[in-house]
């Protein structure tokens, strides 16, 4: 099921190896036993991409702290053949945070070209030397594995900085025109900006029948297309309330009813999780998945109580919609229990009933414009 490696953790962030990333691996023996010959050659490429994923890790650790310093946390870094991702648990919500945690990643990357310059150069190793090393003139060497590594991280910061989702260039662009512009219109200009230099690789790579530049053009034409949907969700849903969407009519079950019960009251009713209530107080939550997993582990018999979740925190009427949407997804449920400011239980909002809301409201005309966060 999960399919990465935990490696170790750092501030409680897991850094985590996917289960393909030998891949690449296997790929540098091949290229560098091709390069520098035979098993020197093999065992540089190992060492040299190695460390470069190591300077990935801080790049996306860089991103980790900045955002860890707004109050985001990370859920873990996953490091695969194509690079690292830090998935954060949110989005930060001001331009000016969503700024420093982009730039934090490459910012990573360059403060260490300075440092391996400054080592480079207390070694006695000139710029010559250095791109000579990496361009495989100098052999499998000490040098040369210093200057790949070098060049490489070089790499690392400017393809980051190429103003496209889904790199951190194109975030930084859509930030610095949010401190200007509403964050919807920042993401269209952002996206199209991204296009234009995806067409532009595209064309380059067709030219010069680089497959690699075509497939890079291609991911980020769609990254663009992608990111300009997340961020006009996100503009619709913002500003409404569980409350403009929720329903009360909700079916309950209480504590001592049976999965047997439970799975005919889905049934008939169509509803797929339920709360679990105790006169009007909220005593627990069966989501559609544990229900499921429940009937197939235990007797039709046991009581909901037994399998019921009792972690999950419901919503208030006053919780923003684009936040409930956002959790739905991120703890895989379908519905979250709502309850009023001093507990009450008052029903049950949907991600069916999102959705509702936000193809109602998009059918209509903006009333409210210009909703800068910043
Ligand atoms: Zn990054």
């Amino acid at each position: 099921m999960n399919r990465s490696l935990k490696l170790f953790a750092v501030k409680g962030i897991d850094i985590r190896l996917h289960i393909t990333f030998p891949l690449i691996l296997g790929w540098a023996a091949l290229q560098f036993a091709q390069i520098y010959g035979g098993v020197n050659g093999a065992i540089f490429g190992i060492v040299a991409i190695s460390i470069l994923f190591v300077l990935v890790t801080l790049h996306e650790l860089g991103h980790s702290f900045a955002a860890m310093s707004y109050g985001i946390p990370t859920k873990q870094i996953i490091l695969s053949p194509i690079g690292g991702v830090a998935q954060l648990l949110r989005m930060p919500d001001k331009p000016g945070q969503e700024l420093v945690i982009a730039i934090a990643g490459p910012a990573v990357n360059i403060l260490m070209a300075f440092l391996m310059l400054a080592v480079a150069l207390a070694l006695g190793i000139d710029l010559n030397t250095l791109f000579r090393g990496a361009a495989g003139l100098e052999g499998a060497t000490l040098t040369s594995l210093f200057s790949y590594v070098f060049v490489s991280n070089i790499f690392l910061a400017v393809f980051n900085l190429i103003p496209a989702f889904p790199m951190d260039g194109g975030r930084i662009l859509r930030a610095l025109l949010a401190l200007r512009l509403d964050y919807a219109r920042a993401t269209k200009v952002a996206a199209n900006v991204g296009r234009v230099f995806a067409i532009l690789f595209g064309i380059y790579g067709l030219i010069n029948g680089n497959f690699f530049l075509i497939m890079i053009a291609i991911f980020i034409f769609g990254a663009g297309t992608q990111e300009a949907s997340v961020s006009s969700v996100r503009q619709i849903l913002r500003g409404h309330t569980v409350q403009q969407a929720f329903s009360s009519s909700t079916y309950r079950l209480e504590a001592n009813y049976t999965l047997q019960q439970a799975a005919n009251m889905a049934a008939y009713s169509g509803q797929r999780s339920f709360p679990i209530v105790s006169g009007d107080r909220l005593v627990g939550f069966l989501p559609q998945a544990v229900l499921h997993e429940a009937r197939r582990t235990y007797t039709a018999h046991t009581p909901v109580s037994a399998v019921m979740r009792t972690n999950i925190r419901p919503v208030t009427p006053n919780s923003d919609l684009y936040a409930v949407q956002e959790r739905l997804q991120a703890e895989r449920l379908d519905a979250l229990p709502v309850v009023s400011e001093i507990g009450r239980f008052l029903g049950m909002i949907t991600g069916q009933q999102i959705a509702e809301l936000f193809r109602l409201v998009r059918s209509q005309p903006p009333i409210i414009t210009g909703s800068n966060s910043a």
